[in-house]
């Protein structure tokens, strides 16, 4: 029996930088994960391809998507449904090859409770690191801005702990290196290969 292949999720918090790293990440030539390209009833934005960027649907579109089984996971988000279609992913993992999906944070949820064995990895905004280091300098900001940001950073932390991985984007491409080496790193996990031993063993 084929192997399957890595069911990759990036997600974060709104405004992290997911939609500039999963491009750049794609835009490498030696990148072997597959993209799931999501379906939204937002409206194609400038230079957008329906296929290609997102499949493009009206709301009674995906909603009879929803009610035919047919995504994965959905949400709706400033006004709009991104859902990711199932059988594309299914079938990516049945041929043995990973497959890569950039989701918001309630979609991701959805994913980790259906493939609790996927590689889930948060993308962190570079103010959580940059917030630490005020507070402990103790700079020159009031302290109703930090008690501000010390919210807004306590929910970004909340949301992680659903995660295998934490990625600080401070620097797209560092971020794209640490995220590839995530993906080879778990493709080495022995839970993923001693198997293969086994059987090499049994078959003696
Ligand atoms: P945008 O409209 O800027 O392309 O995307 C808005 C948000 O929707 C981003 O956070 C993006 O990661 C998220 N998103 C894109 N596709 C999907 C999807 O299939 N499911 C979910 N849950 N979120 C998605």
């Amino acid at each position: 029996m084929k192997e399957k292949g890595l069911l990759i999720v990036l997600s974060g918090p709104s405004g992290v930088g997911k939609g500039t790293v999963r491009k750049e990440l794609f835009s490498k030539p030696d990148v072997a994960f597959e993209y799931s390209i999501s379906m939204t009833t937002r409206a194609p934005r400038e230079g957008e391809v329906d296929g290609v960027d997102y499949f493009f649907k009206t709301r009674e579109e995906f909603e009879q998507l929803i009610d035919d089984g047919k995504l994965l996971e959905y949400a709706e988000f400033v006004g709009n449904y991104y859902g990711t279609p199932v059988d594309y992913v299914r079938e990516t993992l049945d041929a043995g090859k990973d497959i890569f999906l950039e989701i918001e944070v309630q979609g991701a949820k959805q994913v980790r409770e259906k493939f609790p064995e996927g590689l889930f990895i948060f993308l962190a905004p570079p103010s959580l690191s940059e917030l630490y280091n005020r507070i402990v300098n103790r700079g020159t900001e009031s302290d109703e801005v930090i008690q501000g940001r010390m919210e807004k950073a306590r929910k970004e932390i909340e949301m992680m702990s659903l995660y295998d991985y934490v990625v600080e984007n401070d620097e797209v491409e560092k971020a794209c290196d640490r995220i590839l080496s995530i993906v080879v790193a778990e493709h080495c996990r022995r839970e993923r290969i001693q198997h293969r031993y086994q059987k090499m063993l049994e078959s003696d």
